[in-house]
C-alpha cells in the first residue's frame, strides 16, 4: 500500500548527483594530465646535436620549433617522430643548422607552451579545486547529519490518505458495536458544521479498548477511509526516546502537522507506552514520559472549536491509563472491541480467504468454531500460512488438510518431528497424553477432546487438545475444577503406570498451568470454600508496583489461600487418579493407538474410550 513517509530522507538522487560529482572530478583530472603529457609524449626524445647532423644531411623533411621544443619529422614519414629541445635564447642555426638546406623546412611557431600552461594550470589551481570539492562534500553531508539532528524532535507520524485503496468500514468483518460507534466520529468529521450549529461539541479523542490483533488500528484507518480525511499514525512508544524533551517535542510536531492538515485523524498506537497513571514512578525515572504525557493534555486542551483534529488511540489496558486522559474534552469517548465470537471470526475468516484459491471441501464454519479465543489477527494468519503450507506442497487450491495444519500450527506451534524420542520416553508420552484425554473425556463438565498427538509441537512433548463445543464467556466452579482434574491427568497416569516416585519432569508445565488456575480461582474469582466470594486482587502495575505493592489481606488470609489452593490441586489430582485407576485398560488401548500412529483424531478416541466410566466419588454431583 503506498505509503507516504513524511520525515524526509536522504534521498537516493543525493548520492547519484555526488557520484556524478566523483566521475566529473576525475575526468577533469583526465583531462589536464592529457593536455599536459599526452601530446607529446609519443614522440621520441633525441639529442639536438643528432638533429642538427641528420637536418645537414638532408634526412630531415621538417622542423616545427614551438619555443625551446623541436619536433622533427624525418624524411619519408608525415607525422613527426622524434623531438629535441635547444637552449633558450637561440635559434637552431646558432646551435650549428646550415642555412637553406635542401628539401628542410624549418617551421617557428609562436611559443604556444600548451602543455606548459596546462601543467602550470594543474599544479596551481588543481589542488584548490580538489580542496574545495572535498570541503564541499564535507559540508553537504555534515549538513545532512544536522538536519537529522534537527528533526530528532519532530514526530515520526506516518501519513496516510491519498492511497486509493484505502481502509473502509466494509474490509472490517464483524465489529459491528465498534463501527456503529465510530460512525459518529466519521459523522463529525465529515460534517462538522451540523454539530456546531446545534452548539454540540465535537468530541476530541476516541480511545478503542481491546486486545492486541483485533483490528484497532484497521477501524482507525477505516474511520479516515469512511470521512476522507488524512490519517496520522504513530505509536506511542515512538514518542519516548533516551532524551530528555524528545516525547513533548514531537508531540508537539505531530499536532502542528495535524492543524495543517485539518480535518483529520491521529491516530496513537499502544497509548499506554506513554499515558500510564504518573506519579508512579519510583525516583523520578519516569519525568520524560510525563512530560510527553503533560504535552498531549495541554496540545488537545488547546484545539480550538472548528479545528476538526480528532484523535483515536488505542491500548489493551485501559486500566492503567492516567485519569487525566480520560477527563471530559479529552478521551472521554471509548469504543470496547472484543475478541470476535463464532460468526465474526467466520466472517473474518472469509475476508482472509476471500483473495486466496480454496478448495470446496474447506470447511470455514468448523474452523471458526475451533478458533474460540483467537483474534482477528490470528485469523489472518491461519489464512496466511494455510496458503504457505498449499504452496510448499505446490498445489494450486489451499484445501481442508493445509487449513487444518495452520491452525495447529498456529495455535500451539509447528511439529517438531526431527526430535529424537527414545521408546520408553515414547511410551511415557503415550501414556501420559492418553492421561490427559481418558480424565477429559471421562468428566462431565470437560471440553471435547479434539486430538492427541506424541509428536513433540512448539516447546512440548505431546499434546493433549480439548476444545470447547461453543463459545463460552463464563466458566463454574464445576468446570474449573474438571480442568484442573484433566491438567493432572498427565502426571497422575505416568504416577499410577510406573510408581509415584517414577513421575517425570514432563508434567512441570500442566503443574504450573494448574497451579496459576487454582489460585486465580481463589483470589480473582472467590471460588475458594472458605473464601468463596471474595476477591483479593491487587492492580497489576507496572513492575515496579508489583514489587513494592502491599498485600491487600493479611497473613492469616494469605494462608487460608495457600490452603484453599492445595485443597483444590489435591482434589483434582485424586478424582484424575480415580478416573484413571477405573479405566486403565482405556489408557492402555490409547497409549497403543498413540504409539503406532503418533497422533490420534476426536472420532477415534471417542471411539477407544466407549464405555469409559466415571467413578462416583469422582463425580461432583
Ligand atoms: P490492533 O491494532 O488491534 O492490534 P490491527 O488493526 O493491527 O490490530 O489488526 C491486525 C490485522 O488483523 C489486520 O491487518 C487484519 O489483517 C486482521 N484483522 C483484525 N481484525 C479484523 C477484522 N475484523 N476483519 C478483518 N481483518 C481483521
Amino acid at each position: 500500500m503506498a505509503k507516504i513517509n513524511y520525515q524526509k530522507k536522504p534521498s537516493n538522487n543525493k548520492r547519484g548527483y555526488k557520484n556524478v560529482l566523483f566521475v566529473a572530478l576525475i575526468v577533469v583530472i583526465g583531462i589536464f594530465i592529457y593536455a599536459a603529457y599526452g601530446q607529446s609524449s609519443s614522440l621520441k626524445e633525441v639529442p639536438l646535436s643528432q638533429v642538427v647532423s641528420q637536418a645537414n644531411n638532408g634526412e630531415i623533411k621538417k622542423i616545427t620549433i614551438k619555443g625551446n621544443e623541436l619536433e622533427v619529422t624525418p624524411k619519408g614519414e608525415s607525422q613527426p617522430t622524434e623531438k629535441s629541445y635547444k637552449e633558450a635564447g637561440s635559434t637552431i642555426y646558432d646551435q650549428g643548422l646550415k642555412q637553406n638546406v635542401d628539401g628542410l623546412e624549418v617551421n617557428p611557431q609562436p611559443d604556444s607552451n600548451a602543455g606548459g600552461v596546462w601543467l602550470t594550470l594543474l599544479t596551481t589551481i588543481g589542488p584548490v579545486i580538489l580542496i574545495s570539492l572535498v570541503l564541499f562534500l564535507m559540508l553537504r553531508s555534515a549538513q545532512g547529519q544536522g538536519n537529522q539532528a534537527l528533526s530528532f524532535g519532530k514526530s515520526k507520524a506516518r501519513l496516510y490518505g491519498n492511497e486509493k485503496d484505502k481502509v473502509v468500514f466494509k474490509d472490517i468483518a464483524g465489529s459491528d458495536e465498534a463501527k456503529q460507534d465510530l460512525e459518529e466520529v466519521v459523522e463529525f468529521l465529515k460534517f462538522p458544521k451540523k454539530f456546531q450549529g446545534v452548539g454540540a461539541k465535537i468530541p476530541k479523542g476516541v480511545l478503542l479498548v481491546g486486545p492486541p490483533g483485533t483490528g484497532k488500528t484497521m477501524l482507525a484507518r477505516a474511520v479516515a477511509g469512511e470521512a476522507n480525511v488524512p490519517f496520522f499514525s504513530i505509536s506511542g512508544s515512538e514518542f519516548v526516546e533516551m532524551f530528555v524533551g524528545v516525547g513533548a517535542s514531537r508531540v508537539r510536531d505531530l499536532f502542528a502537522k495535524a492543524k495543517k492538515n485539518s480535518p483529520c485523524i491521529i491516530f496513537v498506537d499502544e497509548i499506554d507506552a506513554v499515558g500510564r497513571r504518573r506519579g508512579s514512578g519510583m525516583g523520578g525515572g519516569h519525568d520524560e514520559r510525563e512530560q510527553t504525557l503533560n504535552q498531549i493534555l495541554v496540545e488537545m486542551d488547546g484545539f480550538e472549536q472548528g479545528q476538526n483534529v480528532i484523535v483515536l488511540a488505542a491500548t489493551n489496558r485501559a486500566d492503567v491509563l492516567d485519569p487525566a486522559l480520560l477527563r471530559p474534552g479529552r478521551f472521554d469517548r471509548r469504543v470496547n472491541i472484543g475478541l470476535p465470537d463464532r460468526k465474526d471470526r467466520e466472517a473474518i475468516l472469509k475476508v482472509h480467504f476471500a483473495k486466496k484459491p480454496l478448495a470446496k471441501n474447506v470447511d470455514v464454519d468448523a474452523l471458526a468454531a475451533k478458533t474460540a479465543g483467537s483474534s482477528g489477527a490470528d485469523l489472518a494468519n491461519i489464512a496466511n500460512e494455510a496458503a504457505i503450507v498449499a504452496a510448499r506442497h505446490n498445489r494450486k487450491e489451499i484445501n481442508q488438510a493445509d487449513v487444518t495444519a495452520a491452525f495447529e500450527k498456529v495455535a500451539i506451534g509447528p511439529e517438531r518431528k526431527s526430535k529424537v524420542m527414545s521408546e520408553k520416553e515414547k511410551e511415557l508420552t503415550a501414556y501420559h497424553e492418553a492421561g490427559h484425554a481418558i480424565v477429559g473425556h471421562v468428566l462431565p463438565d470437560s471440553d471435547m477432546v479434539h486430538k492427541v498427538t506424541i509428536i513433540p509441537r512448539g516447546g512440548t512433548g505431546g499434546v493433549t487438545w480439548f476444545i470447547p463445543p461453543e463459545d463460552k464467556s463464563y466458566h463454574s466452579v464445576i468446570e474449573y475444577k474438571d480442568v484442573l482434574a484433566r491438567m493432572l491427568g498427565g502426571r497422575i497416569a505416568e504416577e499410577v503406570m510406573y510408581g509415584p516416585d517414577r513421575v517425570t519432569t514432563g508434567a512441570g508445565n500442566d503443574l504450573q498451568k494448574a497451579a496459576e488456575l487454582a489460585r486465580d480461582m481463589v483470589v480473582n474469582q472467590g471460588m475458594g470454600k472458605k473464601l468463596r466470594d471474595q476477591v483479593f486482587q491487587v492492580d497489576e502495575g507496572m513492575m515496579i508496583e508489583k514489587i513494592v505493592h502491599e498485600r491487600q489481606y493479611s497473613d492469616e488470609t494469605a494462608k487460608i489461600i495457600d490452603d484453599e489452593v492445595e485443597s483444590l490441586i489435591s482434589e483434582a489430582a485424586r478424582r484424575a487418579r480415580m478416573v484413571i485407576k477405573a479405566n486403565k485398560n482405556k489408557l492402555e488401548a490409547l497409549k497403543d493407538a498413540l504409539l503406532e500412529k503418533e497422533t490420534v483424531e476426536a472420532e477415534e478416541v471417542i471411539m477407544l474410550l466407549k464405555g469409559a466410566s466415571l467413578p462416583k466419588e469422582a463425580a461432583l454431583y
